[in-house]
């Protein structure tokens, strides 16, 4: 009898098991469908890698597309993990990132992804990839399909040897002929990166392919005006420039929030679309504004989040372009990161970044004289990228709250901003006030210094 039991009790233990992994397992799958956007981030003891997968809609006819974009970065996974996992020097710490850029354009939607991965050595490896692919069917196509007819290559390869070294010319950068006429050879490996853009068709050629690795990747803008005969008619429709848009700022009275308690949460590694919209709808129910440190990588493609953040009242820093570790980076390289990132933001809200949140937190005084701009570190810092649990991170934002604190959270996870609304609702009967970093230093009468890093105030 007592045996017949416990059988029957280790039977149900298991099917509650099983009950339990397929209801785990049903909510995770439902969260990446919802989600969308997709993010991965992984430590461990001797690298670091931070994936950014495209925002590519998750519909039957793109499963084919997704699948093959998830593919190449699984096959770059494999090769850094190799690379790394028997390096003897354990001091180091090696990072592997992929970030993406997505645009549309008439029937086409292209998606460029740029991975940069540290396995020693003088410099990061940079590898590009582009995809191009139907909107409403998922089918992949390449430069052929936008061309008039094969000889066009050609053309454009001529035009283009002529943009870079105008390009050159414009920018003090000394570029050989004999590399710029090599890297614009008339292949198709040669043109496979390229965007349509409001003024032209943008052609990236990266690091070392028409100039050397201090030189940077190189964009070239060909107005649609001279790729006539080049590029097919329909995608040779110029739209109207806009004229300048006037991006108003609000600015709010600061005088009540002057006997609170301040907090400010900045939020790094966004734009996104969902997080950093629900955190903007609901920051008006606690009078919070906050900060954003920005991917200069990112904010062309949520460029409407950005701006709905600023004209808000929220301020926007930068977190650098591509969020490498700038302790392995050139000077030159360094403010690329910097000055590129702050003229993609000036273009979509007027204004250029002053704060700087370097990625890692890795900066230095040589770093900072470089650079002309504040450093904004954080001093409450609740993991939300591992965790991934709202009440753990409002948890972990409550016990540590205290006035002049600075929360490093990421708007590109909805528990993250699910953790900041809950953490708010409970601060705020605290007597806490949630104010973005210009406002805590204008409340706090402090004077910025280029040469420090803030962590409070
Ligand atoms: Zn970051």
């Amino acid at each position: 009898m007592k045996k017949k039991n416990l059988k029957l009790s280790d039977r149900g233990k298991l099917i509650i098991v099983i009950s339990v992994l397929a209801i785990l397992f049903g909510f995770l799958f439902f969260n990446i469908e919802k989600n969308g956007e997709n993010h991965e981030i992984i430590k461990e003891e001797n690298y670091y890698m931070k994936i950014d997968y495209p925002d590519i809609e998750n519909k039957k006819e793109n499963r084919k597309i997704i699948a093959s974009i998830k593919k190449y970065i699984d096959e770059k996974k494999g090769e850094f993990i190799d690379s790394v996992r028997d390096l003897e020097n354990k001091e180091i710490v090696y990072d592997f990132l992929v970030s993406n850029s997505m645009s549309e354009y008439e029937d086409i939607t292209s998606v460029h992804l740029t991975v940069y991965s540290y396995t020693g050595g003088a410099h990061y490896i940079r590898e590009d990839k582009s995809y191009y692919f139907k909107k409403d069917v998922g089918e992949e196509v390449d430069l052929t399909h936008f061309l008039v007819e094969l000889d066009s290559l050609k053309r454009l390869a001529d035009v283009s040897y002529s943009y870079i070294l105008k390009y050159g010319a414009e920018n003090d950068l000394n570029f050989l002929e004999d590399t710029v006429r090599e890297g614009t050879e008339a292949t198709f490996e040669n043109f496979s990166h390229f965007t349509f853009m409001q003024s032209g068709l943008e052609i990236l050629f990266p690091p070392y392919q028409v100039a050397s690795w201090a030189d940077g990747e190189i964009r070239i803008v060909i107005p649609y005006n001279e790729l006539k005969g080049i590029i097919k008619d329909e995608y040779l429709k110029v739209s109207d420039i806009p004229s300048d848009v006037v991006v108003e700022k609000k600015t709010r009275d600061l005088t009540k929030f002057r006997d609170k308690k301040l907090i400010a949460f900045t939020f790094d590694d966004g734009p996104s679309n969902g997080p950093t919209n629900k955190l903007l709808d609901n920051l008006d129910r606690f009078e919070a504004r906050v900060t954003f440190f920005v991917l200069g990588s990112r904010v062309n493609q949520y460029s409407s989040s950005l701006l709905r953040a600023y004209e808000q009242g929220n301020q926007i820093g930068s977190h650098t372009y591509s969020h490498l570790n700038l302790f392995k980076l050139k000077d030159a390289d360094i403010l690329r990161e910097i000055t590129n990132t702050n003229a993609n933001v000036n273009a979509i809200i007027g204004e250029e970044p002053r704060l700087l949140r370097p990625p890692y937190g890795n900066i230095n005084s040589e770093i900072k004289s470089l650079t002309n701009m504040y450093t904004i570190l954080w001093n409450i810092d609740p993991e939300d990228w591992k965790y991934k649990d709202k009440d753990k991170i409002a948890a972990n934002i409550v016990k540590n709250a205290h006035d002049g604190a600075i929360v490093l959270l990421h708007d590109i996870y909805e528990t993250s901003v699910d953790g900041a609304i809950l953490a708010m609702e409970q601060l705020q009967q605290e007597g806490y006030a949630f104010v973005t970093i210009d406002e805590m230093v204008t409340l706090k009468n402090v004077e910025l210094d280029k040469s420090k890093s803030y962590f409070k105030f």
